[in-house]
């Protein structure tokens, strides 16, 4: 038996009845063990241990371990090299600041126009706070390698769009980036558990990406940040905080960076969003990378086929050829946001993301072959008869 032959994993999660899913890139899906570890983490680790647990339930080394083990798992990076805690957006603020401080002659953050805005916000801000002269210069994702300079310290880039699903060939650009003597960081958010990851044949400085997407571990879950293993111990991080030092508890006054991944840590970290990530974790255990990407792909392309066939009206907004996708789908159609509602209202779930883009996200966990048919069944009788066109789906609301 392929390990393929393990796909889908319904049976480990908490399946709402009469549902069909497609939003797990924005949202995964409620693994069953989730809960009874969230009990036990309160009940007994909390409840019972209090201080304690600190020590005793390891909850100081959460996040190292839990980096350690997602990096075994889907970066392909060594022990140290990755720290979970905070949140993407904060990732992503120490990665840059990080990286400007490794070339401090030069001004540039060079990012992708349609970067997600929390990333290009991130920059943003951050050459605002340092009021040096710094400029962040955004161009389309294909004119990236074109818009290298050696003006250029860091370049900035999401690996698949979070709108269209489009997959950049992030070890080339990296080396590209490289080539003029920039930093690279990669924003892996929707990348993680949907295309296979290795930072071992991808020299980039850092990356960074957040959980609760392909990986299931819910509303909040912790980011991660990795760091080449072997840039050297000077690399300084933004929010330098005291879980961060290299001796936490020696209540040093003056700031000392931890090792490797370690320094990126900030304050106390959220023990039950860390024990959600590892249950979470335990899910993925045995699945091939590869046999998920062939399953995504086969889901995927299934799914554009009868779109195409069935419904008129939706145009293909992704990359065509599935090397250069995501495990994502996204159709243009001029009353997407009420064609999403009407969906939605029968029992398909997808998302809405502005001007006019359907986003359908595949995850080969707990989707197959039938429920792709079964969605574009729904999805057809929208679009037919016009329910889209009804007034209940015409209000928007502040999460589309
Ligand atoms: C989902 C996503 C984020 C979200 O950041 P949070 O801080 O977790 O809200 C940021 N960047 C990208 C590319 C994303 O896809």
């Amino acid at each position: 038996m392929t390990q393929g032959a393990e796909l889908p994993r319904k049976h480990l999660f908490d399946m709402p009845e009469g549902l069909i899913y497609l939003d797990g890139n924005s949202l995964g899906m409620l693994p069953k063990a989730v809960g009874p570890r969230v009990a036990e983490t309160i009940d007994r680790e909390w409840g019972q241990s209090l201080i304690r647990a600190w020590n005793a339930e390891g909850w100081m080394d959460l996040p190292t371990q839990l980096g350690d083990r997602l990096g075994a798992m889907f970066l392909n990076a060594p022990a140290g090299s990755v720290s979970v805690g905070d949140t993407l957006s904060i990732k992503v603020y120490q990665a840059l600041t990080a990286a400007l401080n490794m070339r401090p002659d030069r001004r540039v953050i060079l990012s992708d126009s349609n970067n997600f805005p929390s990333d290009l916000y991130m920059a943003q801000g951050l050459i605002e706070t340092l009021g040096q002269g710094y400029r962040l210069e955004t161009v389309p994702a294909d004119d990236i390698e074109t818009a290298l300079t050696d003006g250029v310290a860091v370049v900035l880039l999401t690996e698949v769009d979070y709108r269209t699903g489009r997959r950049l060939d992030a070890a080339r650009i990296t080396r590209a980036v490289h080539d003029v003597g920039a930093v690279m960081i990669w924003d892996l958010a929707h990348s993680l558990g949907a295309v296979p990851v290795d930072m071992a044949v991808n020299p980039a400085e850092f990356a960074v990406g957040c959980t609760y997407k392909y990986l299931n571990a819910g509303p909040g879950a912790p980011a991660f940040i990795y760091i080449r293993p072997d840039l050297p111990d000077d690399v300084q991080p933004a929010l330098a905080g005291w879980m961060g030092h290299a001796n936490p508890f020696a209540m040093d006054p003056v700031y000392e960076p931890g090792p490797a991944a370690e320094r990126f840590r900030i304050g106390t970290p959220p023990i039950v969003q860390m024990r959600m990530l590892e249950a979470a974790l335990d899910v993925w255990e045995g699945v091939s990378m590869q046999a998920l990407r062939d399953a995504s792909l086969a889901l995927s392309e299934t799914f554009i086929a009868e779109v195409e066939r069935r419904c008129l009206g939706l145009e293909l907004a992704s990359p065509r050829d599935p090397q250069r996708r995501g495990s994502q789908v996204s159709f243009h159609f001029e009353h997407g946001y009420a064609a999403m509602q009407a969906l939605i209202a029968s029992g398909v779930i997808g998302d809405f993301r502005a001007p006019d883009i359907m986003r359908f996200g595949f995850t080969p966990l707990y989707l197959d072959e039938a429920d792709v048919i079964a969605a574009v069944d729904v999805l057809e009788r929208v679009i037919r008869d016009r329910l889209w066109d009804r007034p209940e789906f015409q209000t928007r609301s502040r999460v589309t």
